[in-house]
């Protein structure tokens, strides 16, 4: 229906311009538009916002970005290619069910604190725009309007992060992806593979926790946790999620990936997180897919995931 809308609105655009040019060029047959006349076509679209983007307010410290689970294709928006985006990581891969599996999630949470987390969902397609990336790489080159979209997303991710900040001193945000290359979830700290290595000894000493996305966490957390305990021991939110029944990686007995794939954290853990200041951290959730496949397992990872999220923040905030 949308299509064949937009296909009239062409064919009008294209009539009257046939019409002006009529007196000028009487001779002419009808013609196609040129690439310009598409493209000031396609600027002429109004972009609701909330069709492409979905903000819920939280009413806790809690926020959760999902960014990679829209499904929505627009026929006036450009795609992304590796020539209109210049990502040295471009992808377009759709992290299949984690809008459905965040939903669950925020149930799940509800119904076991009483509290919402605050949640930006993407609802476009990551062929049009890619939210956990710098702008230049997230958005085809010149498309105004996917470039509204991208700052839509945004603009709610930094005003829940400023709102967490200031009612309670203190947040934590977890952006939550798919991934199918291991059976486990990815927790991305920014820490790469070789850092993950290092012995707890060593990730103690030197700067890598100020190198993390939860630099703050690590100086505050109540419980007295040193970095690689908050990162990797038995009260760390990998920790607690395995305790509660899900495969994760780092966590106690699994403290590093090794030589295997892992996703250490993108563009929103490193934007939101602390690395750059602030009293906000950020861990990338990167589920796999039996987590996500059907609806009893989202049901049950969402409730241990909730019932994680609930139990470290009470660890290092209490
Ligand atoms: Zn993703």
């Amino acid at each position: 229906m949308k299509e064949n809308r937009i296909f009239s609105s062409l064919l009008l655009v294209l009539s009257a311009l046939l019409a002006l040019s009529a007196c000028n060029r009487p001779d002419d047959g009808p013609r196609h538009l040129t690439p310009e006349e598409i493209e000031q076509y396609k600027k002429q679209q109004t972009v609701k916002i909330e069709k492409y983007v979905e903000y819920r307010q939280g009413n806790c410290p809690i926020i959760l970005t999902v960014p990679h689970g829209g499904t929505v294709v627009e026929s006036f928006l450009t795609l992304r290619n590796t020539s209109n985006c210049p990502d040295p990581d471009f992808a377009t891969d759709l992290d299949y069910n984690t809008r459905e599996l965040a939903d669950e999630i925020d149930k799940a949470f509800f119904q076991q604190t009483g509290k919402h987390p605050y949640m930006i969902i993407a609802l476009i397609k990551r062929n049009h725009v890619d939210f956990n990336r710098r702008r230049n790489y997230a958005i085809p080159a010149g498309d105004d309007n996917v470039g509204k979209i991208y700052d839509a997303y945004h603009e709610y991710v930094a005003k829940a992060r400023s709102e967490v900040s200031q009612q309670y001193g203190h947040g934590l945000l977890l952006d939550i992806h798919g991934q199918s290359h291991s059976e486990q979830i990815d927790l991305g700290y920014l820490l790469p593979v070789s850092t993950l290595n290092l012995s707890d000894e060593k990730l103690n000493s030197g700067t890598y926790a100020a190198s993390s996305s939860i630099a703050y966490l690590t100086r505050t957390n109540k419980a007295g946790l040193s970095f690689a305990q908050l990162l990797r021991g038995e009260k760390s939110f990998g920790g607690i999620l395995y305790k509660n029944g899900l495969e994760c990686v780092p966590r106690p007995q699994n403290l590093s990936p090794g030589n295997t794939p892992y996703f250490y954290g993108g563009y929103t853990t490193r934007i939101y997180g602390s690395y750059g200041g602030g009293v906000v951290d950020a861990i990338q959730c990167e589920f796999r897919y039996s987590y996500r496949d059907t609806q009893s397992e989202r049901l049950r990872c969402a409730a241990a995931f909730a019932k994680s999220i609930d139990a470290f923040t009470k660890v290092v905030w209490e």
